[in-house]
């Protein structure tokens, strides 16, 4: 194995080292134990609720889907998965499914609460956007740790972007809304599974779909750090925005951004997946590795030993 990854740099890049979490929904819980308080948010089918649990009193996230409005929009395969991957995923960085229900109408999934809202309000205030650089670490710092986890799943989140990262009760990022996650297996990852008899196509394969995470995680480091998107400008039209994303034309203003956290999302906004960041032999390692991250101790992340810059009241 040593020999191998001196090679390909780790065996999960086969794909199959992890097997998914099993699937924990807590089926004892019922639609009509839980009282609706008030809206938390909109989603693209329906409305998320903030529940309470009539017995425990416990709080919940109640995601409501009209049936109507899936079938209408071609998306049933798609809320099946979400359903799916959401459930298979153990991780305090990820939104947790607590059950699901249906009736008639609607589709329901009960999700465990996460309270401080979005990070999207965190970056932008009514008096400042752009959060000081030790914050947005800490905040890149979880999502690094999400998005590491579903990639060794082979799933792919794809919709990685300010509002879909909610502060929890001790200040942690957590990533809600796997509507658009994937499994990707990439077809020469699974066509192989003995390391002795891998073609040096699949060591030096370089392109798979997890990369675009990794490019939007560079763009919400440089959101964090900057109160802006960097593609973003004034006024312009969609098609000069996707010409100076392909064209990667984006610049740091001047002494905004520490040197290297500009090093980083450099390394992160590469149009080519061969040479981004995250999509490499060592995988996630080299972002984990990076001396902006010099600083956190991933353990006590992962614990939340870490104080958080802002925590919710
Ligand atoms: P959609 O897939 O339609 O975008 P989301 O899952 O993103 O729906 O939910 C819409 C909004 O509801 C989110 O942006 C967030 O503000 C709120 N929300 C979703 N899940 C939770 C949760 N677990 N706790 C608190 N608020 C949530
Ligand atoms: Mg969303």
């Amino acid at each position: 194995q040593a020999s191998i990854e001196s090679v390909i740099g780790s065996v999960k890049r086969l794909g199959k080292a992890l097997p998914p979490v099993a699937v924990k929904l807590d089926r004892s819980l019922k639609l009509q134990d839980l009282v609706k308080v008030r809206i938390l948010g909109v989603g693209t089918f329906g409305k998320v609720w903030l529940v309470s649990h009539k017995k425990t009193q416990i709080p919940y996230a109640l995601k409501m889907l009209s049936k109507r409005e899936i079938i209408g929009h071609h998306q049933v395969e798609g809320v099946i998965r979400e359903k799916n991957i959401m459930s298979s995923i153990d991780h305090p960085f990820v939104v947790n499914l607590v059950n699901t229900f249906q009736d008639p109408k609607h589709l329901y999934m009960l999700i465990e609460l996460v309270q401080g809202g979005e990070l999207f309000s965190v970056i932008h205030t009514e008096v400042r956007d752009g959060i000081p650089n030790p914050n947005a670490r800490f905040y890149a710092a979880c999502i690094l740790q999400s998005l590491s986890h579903l990639h060794h799943r082979n799933i792919c989140y794809r919709d990685l972007k300010p509002e879909n990262i909610l502060i929890d009760s001790k200040g942690y990022g957590v990533l809600v809304d796997l509507g658009f996650a994937k499994v990707v297996m990439d077809k020469t990852y699974t066509l192989c599974g003995t390391p002795e008899y891998l073609a040096p196509e699949i060591i030096l394969s370089k392109g798979h779909d997890k990369g675009v995470d990794y490019w939007a995680y560079g763009v919400l480091i440089y959101e964090m750090l900057v109160g802006r998107s960097p593609f973003y400008t004034y006024g312009s039209d969609q098609v000069s925005l996707f010409k100076r994303i392909v064209q990667v034309k984006y610049g740091f203003p001047e002494g905004i951004v520490n040197d290297l956290a500009q090093d980083l999302i450099t390394r992160l906004i590469v149009r080519r997946q061969a040479n981004r960041f995250g999509c490499l032999a060592r995988g996630d390692m080299d972002i984990r590795d990076h001396p902006w991250f010099a600083v956190i101790d991933t353990d006590k992340l992962l614990n939340k030993k870490i104080p958080a810059p802002w925590v919710p009241r």
